[in-house]
């Protein structure tokens, strides 16, 4: 591999702390999203919940963008649904959001 020179090493560093940045910010959005349907629904904790969407008790999902808390019911895998609020395919379920599919 070809040595890096300093500018494209500095380049590098600031690419990644871009991406961890952007990381650091979806994860902290989608446990928001994840405190609002414990909210919404009542639900103790996520466990509780995970269970409900993965049996199908309560398919829950909720809509990713920044402002809004659409939920509705999805299927357990549906990760671009639709968000009647937004119009745009941006709600989740929570399986997905939780990252167990
Ligand atoms: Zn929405």
């Amino acid at each position: 591999m070809p040595e890096l020179t300093r500018t494209q090493q500095q380049r590098a560093a600031t690419r990644q702390k871009i991406q961890c940045k952007k990381a650091r910010t979806e994860h902290r959005r989608t446990l928001a999203k994840l405190r609002k349907l414990l909210e919404i629904y009542g639900y103790d904790n996520l466990e509780e919940m995970a269970d409900a969407v993965y049996f199908n008790i309560r398919p829950l999902g909720i809509c990713t963008n920044a402002r809004c808390s659409f939920t509705t019911e999805v299927d357990s895998d549906q990760d671009r649904g639709w968000c009647n609020k937004c119009s745009t395919n941006s709600v989740k379920s929570v399986l997905v959001l939780l990252g167990l599919i």
